[in-house]
C-alpha cells in the first residue's frame, strides 16, 4: 500500500469521524444530521469552518471554544483520529492499491462504513450507556450486504452458514447473561450487537473476539476499581470492548489464532 492511498484513506477517515461526532451529538439532542450548522453546545455560537477541521482545530483552539472558552470534549479529536486509523487499517485489510479494482474499492467502502457505524456505537455507549437502535439497524443492513457479497463473490453458502451460527451463538450467549443478571451485567443492546459481530466475523473469529472483549473488559474494569474510579456495582458499558475486540479480530484475528494454536502445540 502506498503512502498516497494511506493518506487519502486517512483523510476520508478524519472527515467521516467528524461527521460521526455530529451523529452522536444529534442522536442525543435532536436536529438534522445533515442540514443544521454546527454550534457550540455551551454558547450556541455558530462555528466557522476553521473551528471544524478534524483534530487540527481542537489543538489550534487548545481544546476550548473560540467564542466562550468552554472546554471541547476530547471525544471530538479521539473519534476523528480513531476513524482515520480505522480507514487506513481497512485499506490495508482489503489490499487496496495492490489491487485497485472495483472489488477492492467496494470492500473498502463497505468495511469502512461498517467501522464508522461501530465507532459511533462505541462513542454513544461510552457517553450514554445505551446503543441506539438506528445505529444497530444501519450496521445490520451493511452486514447483510457484506454477507451477500461474500456468498456472491465465490464463498458460496457455507461461510454464510458459519456466520449465521456465529451470530446466533454469540447473541444467545449474551442473552443468557442478560437474563441471568436481569440486565445488570449486559444491556439488551449488547445482545443485538453480538448478533451483528458474529455475522460479520463468523467462526472461529467470533470466539477470538469474545475472548478478547471479556479479557480487556476485566482488565479495564479491575483497573478502574483499583483506581477507585468505579465500584464493583457501577455500570461499565460493554459495547466498547465488544467493538474494539471485533475490529482487532477482523484485522488480526487469523494471526492471533495461529499464534495461540502454535502455543498450544509446543
Ligand atoms: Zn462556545
Amino acid at each position: 500500500m502506498t503512502v498516497f492511498t494511506a493518506l487519502i484513506a486517512g483523510t476520508l477517515g478524519l472527515i467521516v469521524g467528524s461527521f460521526l461526532n455530529v451523529v452522536v451529538h444529534r442522536l442525543e439532542h435532536g436536529g438534522s444530521i445533515l442540514w443544521d450548522r454546527s454550534k457550540c453546545p455551551f454558547c450556541t455560537h455558530q462555528l466557522a469552518w476553521t473551528d471544524l477541521i478534524p483534530v487540527i482545530s481542537f489543538f489550534m483552539l487548545r481544546g476550548r471554544c473560540r467564542y466562550c472558552s468552554s472546554p471541547i470534549s476530547l471525544q471530538y479529536p479521539l473519534v476523528e483520529g480513531a476513524m482515520a486509523l480505522l480507514a487506513v487499517l481497512v485499506a490495508f485489510h482489503v489490499e487496496l492499491v495492490s489491487t485497485l479494482s472495483f472489488g477492492a474499492i467496494g470492500s473498502f467502502l463497505l468495511l469502512f462504513s461498517l467501522s464508522a457505524v461501530f465507532l459511533a456505537i462505541l462513542a454513544y455507549d461510552l457517553r450514554h450507556f445505551i446503543i441506539p437502535d438506528v445505529l444497530l439497524v444501519a450496521g445490520g443492513i451493511l452486514v447483510v450486504i457484506f454477507l451477500a457479497l461474500k456468498a456472491f463473490l465465490g464463498g458460496g453458502i457455507s461461510p454464510i452458514f458459519s456466520s449465521l451460527l456465529a451470530g446466533l451463538g454469540a447473541s444467545a450467549f449474551f442473552w443468557g447473561i442478560w437474563r441471568v443478571s436481569h440486565g445488570r451485567w449486559m444491556g439488551f443492546g449488547d445482545v443485538k450487537l453480538a448478533l451483528l459481530l458474529g455475522l460479520l466475523l463468523g467462526f472461529p473469529l467470533i470466539v477470538v473476539s469474545l475472548f478478547l472483549s471479556f479479557f480487556s473488559g476485566a482488565v479495564v474494569g479491575l483497573s478502574l476499581i483499583a483506581l477507585k474510579k468505579k465500584s464493583l456495582a457501577s455500570e461499565v458499558p460493554f459495547a466498547p470492548f465488544l467493538i474494539s475486540s471485533a475490529l482487532v479480530s477482523l484485522f488480526w484475528g487469523e494471526l492471533l489464532l495461529d499464534w495461540y494454536l502454535a502455543l498450544l502445540l509446543i
